[in-house]
């Protein structure tokens, strides 16, 4: 007897594309060991759903009534990375938790705090799957109540420092994925009552401005050169000066010489995102431990000039130089550099398109007759694009006081030793 049931063949997965540009598959492993090296105090990754935590949360609370609530204070300033990666000593972030209690007293089971990062991607491997589109780790955590604990009516404060590693992703939005970082406080009662708090922490990085730095292209098989000056770091809403010098022009034995006829510039961001499947679907990419990449560029800001430089044709080589102002103008969405390598990566270039023609220009004569060869002498630089400096002040150069600096006490009043007569030895009083 034939069988009802039929079997249907599984379709092979294809990751969704954007932009027209198909994902890849990429292992996580050769990345996961990549990250151990470049991120010195990165916690443990776990992949867990943001939003079955927050589900737990309302259930709890529906059923109890509220014997507290809880409140972070930030005392440091602003969390910003100054330097590379690499270089960056970190950011301190120090404040207090406050917990305020409603009912006489009330016993904790546990009050911890944690600050984690969570890189949302827009890519999912699979639409609609939480774990799939979030990842969550964390990066510390302080347990200021462990065991049963009472805790009396009224205000207290657990006082909370971090030294944010140098090598911490900054917050970014970008095209294909977002990173954050929360500050998750959660305390649980002995009757199964929680109470959360949930603040978001801006990270950024800023690299202090150095000397401007030169860029040589040559373009064989022609004698041509350019040698342009940039800015070392880029701010987004600014602009910066380009100095171009182009070199090698005229060809005195062909009695040929190269005529500047259009300059272009834009700057690009190129961003690029590893979405790792959650356990539940990692099937569909080839297996755990695999991620699929996606590459997306997008132009920011471009500009052309048909004129506006210098010509001399009349020096051994020839010369053109051209100044130009280029940047990233405030009203384009954009994202500062970032480079997490188990996540999202973006990152910034200058492109540079000169088109020359090719004159031939007879020594004894005026009459200059283009030949009609022409190329496209196109250059690429790299970018650093960090948020301003602002006070530019590390917190090793202005380090405001951690709380194990701080003593049980406050200090006692010094007695004062007075060796002048007391009022009553004076006469008549
Ligand atoms: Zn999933």
């Amino acid at each position: 007897m034939p069988s009802l049931i039929r079997s249907f063949p599984v379709p092979h997965y294809l990751p969704h594309s954007h932009n027209g540009m198909p994902g890849t598959i990429v292992d996580l492993d050769t990345n996961k060991s990549r990250r151990s090296t470049s991120n010195r105090d990165s916690g443990h990754f776990s992949i867990r759903s943001y939003k079955s935590t927050k589900s737990s949360k309302s259930s709890q609370e529906s059923i109890s009534p509220v014997s507290g609530s809880l409140h972070v204070q930030i005392e440091s300033p602003p969390v910003v990375c100054y330097g590379t990666p690499t270089d960056s000593s970190g950011a301190l972030l120090s404040g207090m938790l406050w917990l305020t209690v409603a009912p006489w007293e009330v016993e904790f089971e546990t009050l911890e705090m944690t600050f984690q990062s969570v890189v949302t991607t827009k890519k999912p491997v699979v639409i609609g799957c939480q774990d799939c589109t979030t990842k969550t780790t964390d990066l510390h955590t302080w347990e200021f109540i462990t065991s049963s604990h009472s805790v009396s009516h009224g205000l207290h404060s657990y006082p909370f420092s971090y030294l944010v590693p140098g090598a911490t992703p900054a917050t970014s939005d970008s095209q294909l994925a977002t990173i954050k970082y929360f500050l998750q406080a959660r305390g649980v009662t002995v009757h199964g009552e929680i109470l959360q708090f949930n603040q978001e922490i801006k990270v950024s990085r800023s690299i202090l401005e150095g000397n401007d730095r030169n860029s040589l292209r040559i373009f064989p098989p022609t004698n041509l050169s350019a040698t342009l000056t940039l800015p070392s770091v880029i701010h987004r809403g600014g602009n910066f000066p380009v100095e171009m010098r182009l070199e090698g022009v005229v060809a005195k034995t062909n009695q040929t010489r190269w005529k500047l006829r259009k300059a272009t510039w834009r700057i690009e961001e190129k961003a690029k995102v590893i979405s790792p499947a959650c356990k539940l679907h990692a099937h569909k990419i080839g297996g755990e431990g695999k991620g699929v990449q996606y590459e997306d560029i997008k132009v920011l800001a471009t500009e052309e000039y048909k004129s506006g430089w210098k010509s001399d044709f009349d020096t051994a080589d020839g010369k053109v130089e051209f100044g130009f102002t280029a940047g990233i103008p405030a009203y384009v969405t954009s994202t500062d550099d970032v480079d997490n390598a188990a996540g999202l990566t973006v990152s910034h270039n200058l492109v540079v398109e000169l088109i020359v023609a090719e004159e031939y220009c007879p020594r004894n004569s005026k009459l200059v007759t283009p030949t009609g060869s022409a190329r496209v002498l196109r250059m690429q630089f790299h970018m650093n694009t960090t948020a301003r400096a602002g006070m530019g002040i590390s917190w090793e150069d202005e380090c405001p006081p951690r709380y194990d600096d701080v003593p049980v006490s406050p200090p006692t009043y010094q007695t004062l030793v007075c060796d002048s007569p007391s009022v009553e030895d004076f006469p008549g009083i």
